[in-house]
């Protein structure tokens, strides 16, 4: 038997408790299939806290994850916590729980399905063998910087400050050198070293730690350019890293490589093991209750924490190629089905990725 991993489980919102449901079930299985244990305790977050608790981020919800080895969250937010003051928004508990966590990055696989290639407005031969991960620092850059306005020679001007420490970048950088080792041992970083200082920092701070990993192949990429690789050769990207803001840009462009928000993992890392699991989408609450919304994007958020957080690689392995698997079969919810009469519901699809899960 392996050793008890603690799961902090925040359900949310919206969806959310649906499409974590499902991804409870494809643990459970994972512990009959290859003996390990998880320890999951659930924790109130976003639009349901402020009703009972009043405040987006309890105390408690945030000692839950502190003592936890990782975090799985489906999503916050929703009509009804819209008009609130910012302090009582589900968003601003979302920046809360990161910045709690010491969270600095956030990774986003994008892979296209052979059998979905179709969803996306990107030709299928372009996409073919896309499988990609975008690496973004998540608590510096221009996003963080002073932000203020004064008079100026010509009337009212706006200033934002990017920095970026050594420190920043060395920690980032060498988390997105050690993801690479786990894949395809390629890395891209991405900045715009022609012009920004910031940016020539960073250059130098990746190729001062690149000699530490000779196994990966590094290539510094200008980030307009990486803008149009990603639609021209996306499949030959491997791991990608950059700044926040950049990253901001690139990950969403990323994403829609695969062609649906209902299949979008994520991770947010912190130092050491420890991570947030969660997918892209938010809480969707137009179809929130209805039992439709795919649960892949949260499914694939479990096969995520097994590989960053928890090295259970093969397990990992085996939940993608149960998504595959089920897909592949033709498989449907209504946010991927061609033919939306066809489309099966959120439990219907967890249950047929329980039973295609083998070890
Ligand atoms: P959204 O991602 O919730 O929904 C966008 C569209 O995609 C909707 O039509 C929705 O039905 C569909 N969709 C999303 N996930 C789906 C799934 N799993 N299966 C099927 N269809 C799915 O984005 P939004 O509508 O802009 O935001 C709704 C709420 O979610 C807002 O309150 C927003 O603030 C919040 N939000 C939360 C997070 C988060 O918790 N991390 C992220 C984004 C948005």
């Amino acid at each position: 038997m392996s050793e008890v991993k603690k799961i902090a489980v925040i359900a949310g919102d919206g969806i959310g408790p649906e499409v974590v449901g499902e991804a409870l079930k494809v643990l459970k299985k994972t512990e009959e299939l290859f003996g390990y244990q998880f320890e999951t305790e659930h924790g109130l977050f976003g639009g349901i806290a402020i009703d009972e608790k009043g405040t987006p981020l309890p105390q408690e919800t945030l000692d839950l994850c502190k003592g936890a080895d990782a975090v799985l969250l489906g999503a916050v937010g929703g009509p009804k916590w819209d008009n609130n003051s910012k302090e009582l928004r589900p968003e601003t508990g979302l920046l809360g729980i990161r910045k709690a966590l010491g969270l600095f990055s956030n990774i986003r696989p994008a892979t296209v399905f052979d059998c979905l290639k179709e969803a996306s407005t990107l030709k299928p031969e372009v996409l073919e063998g896309t499988d990609l991960i975008v690496v973004r620092e998540l608590t510096g850059g221009i996003y963080f910087g002073e932000k203020f306005r004064r008079e100026g020679a010509f009337g009212e001007e706006a200033v934002d400050t990017c920095v970026y420490n050594v420190q920043e970048i060395e920690r980032i950088v060498r988390q997105a050198f050690d993801i690479a080792m786990t894949r395809g041992k390629r890395l891209a970083s991405v900045d715009k070293a022609n012009v920004l200082e910031t940016s020539r920092l960073w250059r130098e701070v990746v190729n001062r730690i690149a000699p530490e990993y000779p196994e990966v192949e590094l290539e510094h990429v200008l980030v307009d350019n990486c803008a149009m690789q990603l639609l021209r050769r996306p499949s030959s990207f491997d791991v990608i890293v950059t700044e926040n803001m950049f990253g901001d840009i690139l990950s969403d462009e990323a994403a829609m490589l695969t062609g649906s928000i209902g299949m979008l993992s994520s991770a947010s890392l912190g130092e050491g093991s420890f991570g947030l699991y969660e997918p892209v989408h938010g809480s969707a609450p137009d179809i929130a209750g209805q039992g439709i919304s795919n649960p892949i994007a949260t499914i694939l958020s479990v096969a995520l924490m097994f590989r960053l957080t928890f090295g259970y690689h093969e397990a990992a392995a085996a939940i993608e190629a149960a998504v595959k698997e089920v897909l592949d079969a033709g498989h449907r919810t209504g946010d991927i089905a061609v033919d939306k009469s066809t489309a099966i519901g959120t439990t219907e699809m967890g249950d047929l990725i329980v039973a295609a899960l083998r070890k």
